[in-house]
């Protein structure tokens, strides 16, 4: 398993099943995104007072922060039902208009990875989130027509990773546009309290301090660090996760003290060893790492960056002073040479 397979959507089922029933189900039980959340409760409450369905909800952030959850909760606070699919899901523009057509009024239309929509299939949309219409073709060649067809009032939430890579008419077809930033160690350790207590597995509060401070500041990667530490406390006999069996699982589990995982120290050893320190092309960087480009930039790339362990130029990537102190290697001065320290 590749370490950073928490992160991918594809992941094996159990966890799935696990992450469901820790997902928070109503707006007061998601925990941090404060701002995100106090602006939300006024348009809900205010779509609800009006009787019409959510604006066009855009949610933008790095995996595993709680874009999916909160667009569950968006339809649970609406009153409205929810269906769930994702831009590569929907191959077809005949497979949009299956979708609208038959959903509910004010329903929640989720689409996770919603920049990898078609072109086609994007172009149904547009006037389906603008007036409540589709337009489609019937029969081929000259005697091909196109008819209109209403669909219910429904609000899209879209999901993406990276707001950059949506094309712009679909961006400005969202009312509310939002980000996602990542959690706080108080936040995270909360989420680690409500998660062992579901699990029903103690955890001494420096054990869950030590598992939030490696998280990554993502939710998703402390339930699956909290999972996985259980493991090595029960097999240890222990009654509760306690700091020093959180410290034995997480450096186990390569994890080291800033959260950063055997992929992200590689990148940032490629940089530094390979690179001298940057700036490197992130293809280039994919190349010699073996890793995706993609899962480098959608991934491991917003938490170096918000760590300030790297930054992003216009020529590449550059490793940090703080990248070089945290993986214990010398500096180069400018002119190239090594210190002697
Ligand atoms: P995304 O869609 O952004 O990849 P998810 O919504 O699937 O992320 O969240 C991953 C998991 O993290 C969820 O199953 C949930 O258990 C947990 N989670 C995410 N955000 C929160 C939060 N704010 N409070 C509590 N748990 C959260």
């Amino acid at each position: 398993m590749k370490p950073n397979d928490e992160l991918d959507p594809s992941r094996r089922p159990e966890e799935r099943t696990f992450e469901l029933s820790l997902r928070p189900k109503r707006l007061e039980e998601f925990i941090g995104q404060d701002q995100l959340k106090q602006n939300l409760r006024v348009f809900l409450q205010a779509a609800l007072q009006r009787g019409e369905p959510l604006d066009h909800l855009l949610l933008y952030g790095p995996p595993g922060l709680g874009k999916t959850t909160l667009a569950h909760i968006v339809a649970l606070e609406m009153g409205a039902t929810i269906h769930v699919t994702s831009g590569p899901a929907i191959e077809r523009p005949g497979d949009l208009v299956g979708i609208l057509t038959n959903l509910d009024p004010h329903a929640v239309l989720f689409i996770d990875e919603i920049h990898r929509l078609s072109r086609p299939v994007e172009e149904i949309l547009y006037p389906a989130m603008e007036d409540g219409k589709v337009d489609i073709m019937i029969g081929k060649g000259p005697a091909a027509r196109s008819i209109r067809l209403d669909v219910p009032a429904f609000t899209v939430v879209g999901a993406t990773t990276r707001q950059g890579l949506l094309t712009g008419p679909l961006r400005d077809r969202f009312g509310i546009v939002t980000h996602f930033q990542f959690y706080g160690a108080p936040e995270l350790l909360e989420i680690i309290r409500r998660s062992s207590s579901i699990l029903g597995y103690r955890v001494d509060p420096e054990g869950a301090e030590e598992i939030a401070k490696r998280s990554r500041g993502t939710p998703r990667i402390a339930n699956r660090l909290l999972r996985r530490v259980r493991d090595f406390a029960q097999v240890a006999g222990l009654e509760s996760i306690t700091k020093s069996i959180a410290d034995t699982a997480l450096d186990a589990l390569e994890v080291d003290d800033l959260g950063l995982d055997r992929v992200d120290r590689s990148l940032l050893l490629a940089i530094i060893e390979k690179f001298g320190g940057g700036p490197v092309g992130l293809d280039t960087l994919a190349a010699s790492t073996g890793e995706d480009a993609g899962t480098i930039e959608d991934v491991c790339e917003p938490y170096l960056l918000q760590q300030g362990l790297i930054q992003r130029t216009a020529r590449g990537r550059c490793a940090t002073a703080r990248a070089y102190a945290h993986l214990g290697k010398p500096r180069p001065a400018t002119d190239g040479t090594l210190p002697l320290d």
